[in-house]
């Protein structure tokens, strides 16, 4: 018997699966299953529970398959552990059964952009392939229903804590920056070793794309080897191989005598921390020798994920961004830095631990005020009050917009970027962004 903990899309994936190869899953959920997982949980005759996990039971099993929710420390996880029950991530259990290539791709921030704009590179030049990881169908349904040459893989650090021998073909580390260290025993080394894992089992056949621009990326490399080729890209320098920026032209260069060249004033996705995704895309492509032109045509007419610095509209000369996406400081970051205008700042939220200091060299240059939007900001305020006069609260998206059209004037932005968490005030980041877009189509 395999058990799954967790009952929601990549559990009840690894259970069709499981049940496809005939193995006999169980899928036990501490919390309450959704109904349409019920739905398909009954209709393939797989057993389950939800409001528990029944200890006896699961002690049993041959292997367990872990929700990336559930940390290493849960007693239950502990108790397996110590009695050498293999327990493992859905992602290393699909692999076993997978035939495809796998492009693989983490970070800490940008997978979901990345994932997207290479998937759509890939369809874009013809290949066979499908998607998976945070986005859409679970990796183990896809491995179960679907037959494709290729996947394009977002993989988180917990995904990547639980595989053993799961190996990309090509392996994306966009960036590494402090998030999630919570489960990590606060060490950021621990951490960035959880990304690396990505490359851990890689043949030298195996490509392993990276930021050179990223110190802990070159640290976490110098403690983790990879037999993986090395494909760097920067925006920084010049490189022999790999991805970098001349005269405002993207060059790809693999081998000698041969470069993919385009100008980044075409590319779909604007913004220096889209420069570094759309590298890391446009050497994946030519690592498949895929043809030079249509992965121009791709990197241009990619349409931008929602909640991802997406413009949603223009009022009185003021533009409205939402990137309610942005979770941690350094994604709001790239957002502070990426418009250039007059900045009305709408953040705030579950706050993770932020040093916000970070934020203050842009926040002094572009922005003319900001509204906090969380339950408690006080935080925030402490570290903004001395530079910038107009501060204010508001405890809901339509209290937040108002507020801001309000001060904005023409030729302004109102950018939702809110570093933090959404759960205070909002069901998820979805939500939070759904909510500002409705109060901005409704001004
Ligand atoms: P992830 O899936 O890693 O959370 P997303 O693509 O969903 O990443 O983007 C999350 C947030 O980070 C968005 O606000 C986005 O604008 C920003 N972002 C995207 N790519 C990068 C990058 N390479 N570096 C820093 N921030 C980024």
């Amino acid at each position: 018997m395999i058990a799954i903990l967790g009952g929601g899309e990549s559990g009840v994936g690894a259970a069709l699966l499981a049940k496809k190869k005939g193995l006999v899953p169980f899928v036990s959920d501490f919390g309450k299953i959704k109904d349409k997982y019920k739905k398909v949980i009954e209709q393939n005759e797989i057993e389950w529970e939800e409001g528990k996990h029944s200890a006896e039971r699961i002690l049993e099993a041959d292997e367990v398959i872990k929700s990336p929710g559930i940390a290493d420390e849960v007693p239950l996880i502990q108790q397996l552990l110590s009695k050498g029950t293999s327990v493992i991530s859905e992602i290393e259990f699909a692999f076993r059964y997978c035939q495809a290539k796998i492009i693989g791709i983490t970070g800490s921030n940008g997978k979901t952009t990345t994932t997207l704009l290479l998937h759509h590179v890939l369809l874009r030049c013809g290949v066979n392939a499908g998607v998976a990881g945070n986005v859409g169908k679970s990796f183990a349904e896809q491995v179960a229903t679907e037959d494709f040459d290729w996947y394009v893989l977002e993989l988180s650090s917990f995904q990547l804590d639980g595989i053993k021998e799961f190996r990309a073909d090509i392996a994306i580390l966009l960036n590494i920056t402090p998030d999630h260290l919570d489960r990590y025993n606060d060490s950021f080394e621990l951490y960035a070793d959880a990304k690396m894992r990505i490359a851990m089992n890689a043949n030298p056949t195996d490509k392993f794309i990276y930021s050179e621009d990223d110190e802990s990326i070159r640290l976490a490399m110098q403690r983790t080897k990879t037999e993986a080729e090395l494909i760097p890209f920067s925006i920084k320098k010049q490189l022999p191989k790999g991805a970098y920026i001349d005269h405002e032209q993207l060059i790809v260069k693999l081998i000698t005598n041969d470069q993919f060249i385009m100008s980044i004033h075409h590319l779909a996705l604007q913004g220096k921390h889209n420069l570094y995704n759309t590298m890391a895309s446009g050497i994946a492509g030519r690592v498949l020798d895929l043809r030079k032109e249509l992965i121009r045509e791709s990197l241009s007419d990619f349409q931008n994920v929602e909640h991802r610095l997406e413009t949603v509209g223009t009022i009185h000369g003021i533009e409205f961004i939402n990137d309610s996406k942005a979770t941690n400081i350094n994604s709001t970051w790239y957002a502070l830095e990426s418009v250039n205008k007059d900045l009305v700042w709408i953040v705030g939220g579950v706050d993770k631990g932020n040093d916000y200091d970070q934020l203050l060299i842009l926040v002094k240059d572009k922005v003319k005020a900001i509204i906090c939007l969380g339950t408690d900001n006080s935080k925030i305020i402490e570290a903004f009050r001395d530079h910038i006069q107009i501060i204010e609260e508001a405890h809901s998206a339509v209290e937040a917009v108002k507020k801001a059209y309000e001060i904005g004037q023409s030729g302004d932005a109102v950018l939702l970027s809110p570093a933090c968490a959404s759960f205070d005030l909002f069901e998820n980041y979805e939500d939070r962004g759904h909510q500002f877009k409705q109060a901005v189509k409704s001004l």
